[in-house]
């Protein structure tokens, strides 16, 4: 990987004091960001087509080139995760099945209970680690196929990294058995891939291990690599050939949007590497809270999500408005959990004033 350098310090902080008083230190997700000058060059100067016809040469380059990355077959863009999530899951699966995913899981959490209203499927829950799953709970959910009370088993979604579960990375090897059971009872597997870039950088792993692994990925350009839009779904031609089918049904066949295609091969190209300094400095955060007092417990953070819990004296909701008060946005996960995501928008001046709040906060 190329070695990474933070922003010029000196630059740094001329922008430290000129907007120090103005400004808003946003660290609730990896979405809020907005498009570099880089990013937007790259959308204005954008060649564009009709995609219904995949005439938008953007798009076919971009699809083209996340399948060359993943060394699969077949790519297609959506609008967004949720879209192709649901997508992949209507590509797998018939209504009466039933998907397995880990309690944490977006599909099953945060898609609008998409899974039952898009395809009639139900999700069997495992109770993992920080949202991630083994093949061998995997193997004990499995409905057997001789019992017909039960729905069937045709599908799992594991998620990489994890969103509920803190930025956490599966260990490859897991995922190779997960793919041994899938073969062993003919169930798809899907990836649930929003923020595998993080997954890759952090790991140091190669793309293309996933593409033999799984039959399908999707992986989401709106998050740690910033683009205003888009999500990739990538699949064996098999498995896509009803693909473009269910977008349309979906309602998620777009017109020129080479644009913001544009925008996803400038952050394929410029804006992988630059994760790990996104990814150090959630370190650094999860450091310092884990040195003050009126912290509990702080989740190992191995990417840019960083989730902990304070002490019970102290209420949350304070918290969070007493971080606002210094115009830094977090968000409540819900169960006591917060969440702090850093991210392209969260510069080393912000860093530092967070860092700062942190270590001065008293209740
Ligand atoms: C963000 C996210 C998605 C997709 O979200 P959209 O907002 O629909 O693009 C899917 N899975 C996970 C784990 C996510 O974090």
């Amino acid at each position: 990987m190329k070695k990474l350098n933070r922003s010029n310090p000196s630059l740094d902080e001329n922008y430290r004091i000129k907007n120090i008083a103005t400004m808003t230190i946003d660290l609730r997700s990896d979405t809020v960001t907005k498009p570099t000058q880089g990013m937007l060059d790259a959308i204005m100067t954008a060649q564009t087509g009709d995609d219904v016809y995949k005439e938008d040469p953007s798009v076919n380059e971009l699809e083209r080139r996340f399948a060359e990355t993943f060394d699969m077959e077949t790519a297609l863009f959506f609008p967004t995760g949720s879209m192709s999530n649901q997508a992949a899951i209507k590509l797998h699966t018939q209504p009466g099945d039933q998907l397995i995913c880990d309690k944490w899981a977006h599909v099953y959490n945060y898609e609008a209970g998409g899974a039952a209203f898009n395809s009639g499927v139900t999700c069997n829950l495992i109770d993992g680690e920080r949202g991630m799953i083994t093949a061998k709970a995997i193997e004990a959910g499995i409905s057997p196929i001789s019992n017909y009370h039960t729905a069937n088993t045709t599908l799992v979604c594991l998620e990489n990294t994890t969103n509920k579960g803190g930025g956490a990375c599966y260990d490859f090897n897991e995922f190779k058995k997960v793919r041994q059971v899938c073969d062993d009872y003919g169930l798809g597997l899907h990836l649930d891939g929003a923020r595998l870039m993080n997954a890759i950088v952090a790991k140091n792993e190669d793309p293309k291990d996933y593409g033999k692994t799984f039959d399908s990925i999707s992986i989401c350009l709106s998050k740690g690599l910033g683009t205003p839009m888009g999500t990739i779904l990538l699949g064996t031609n098999d498995l896509m050939k009803r693909s473009i089918r269910i977008r349309k049904i979906l309602g998620g066949a777009m017109r020129q949007i080479g644009l913001m295609a544009a925008a996803g091969l400038y952050a394929l190209d410029h804006q992988v590497d630059r994760l790990a300094l996104d990814h150090e400095k959630a370190k650094e955060i999860a450091r310092t809270l884990e040195g003050v007092s009126f912290v509990k417990k702080v989740e190992p953070t191995e990417t840019n999500i960083v989730i902990f819990n304070v002490v019970d004296e102290l209420s949350k909701d304070k918290f969070v408005n007493d971080m606002l008060l210094k115009h830094i946005k977090i968000s409540d996960m819900g169960q006591g959990k917060l969440r702090m995501v850093t991210h392209l928008d969260y510069s080393d001046a912000m860093h530092e004033i967070v860092l700062e709040a942190i270590n001065n906060y008293q209740f």
